[in-house]
């Protein structure tokens, strides 16, 4: 171990702090062009809280990482795998990930800046989405009768809204831990269904058709 203190943001007291590292393990593979690639694991514990953040360091010398803008990325990549604080896709807007990348650093630290975090990265997607109305409800509802709302995810676009009020107007809010997981997770499914599993499936049919006339070529 070469440093053994680093700082680093607590995501589970909202403190930004010099952490004590206390593990680690690195794993080294090759890619097909005999380059390689490398992930390293470590365990910090954080002084004010006593909880522990994972953070990885992943390494690559051989791909390029491109942005959702399609920028070429440095190939070094710091993620904090716990507590879970970031969404590990390229395929959603950058607003919309950074929405929801807000709520979940908050989830540990403050349920009703959570919440609000929640219903506003359902206010960017309404947007993005071109949804029309003049509140939220409206445009969830515009999403819906459009199509590109199916009902199960107008229910939970329309009980994310909700949680996201009493966030902004109770002031004794009384949200359990469980419930919170639970719209983080209905955010999670509206967006999988809007842009990542789309972008998954035009991906394998990019390839499918690719071998397709690699195929007639030959
Ligand atoms: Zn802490």
């Amino acid at each position: 171990m070469e440093n053994k203190q680093k700082v680093l943001q607590c995501y589970s007291c909202g403190n930004e702090t010099l952490m004590n590292l206390v593990g680690e393990h690195r794993s080294d593979w090759g890619c097909p062009e005999d380059l390689h690639e490398t992930c390293n694991y470590q365990l910090y514990i954080c002084p004010i809280c006593g909880k522990p953040t994972l953070l990885e360091t992943y390494w690559n010398e051989c791909q390029q990482r491109y942005t959702y803008n399609g920028e070429i990325e440095d190939y070094e990549e710091h993620t904090i795998l716990f507590p879970v604080s970031t969404i590990k896709t390229n395929n959603l807007p950058v607003e919309v990930k950074s929405a929801f990348e807000s709520a979940l650093k908050t989830k540990n630290i403050d349920t009703a800046v959570c919440l609000i975090a929640l219903r506003r990265t359902l206010e960017i997607v309404c947007k993005e989405k071109g949804a029309v109305g003049h509140n939220l409800w409206k445009k969830i509802e515009d999403l819906s009768n459009k199509g590109i709302l199916p009902p199960e995810l107008k229910h939970a676009s329309v009980i994310t809204k909700t949680y996201g009020n009493m966030g902004a107007h109770d002031a004794d809010i009384s949200t359990t831990k469980q419930e919170l997981e639970q719209v983080i997770e209905f955010v999670q499914y509206i967006l999988d269904y809007l842009y990542i599993l789309p972008a998954k499936i035009n991906k394998i049919q990019e390839k499918m058709a690719r071998a397709k006339d690699e195929e007639g070529e030959e």
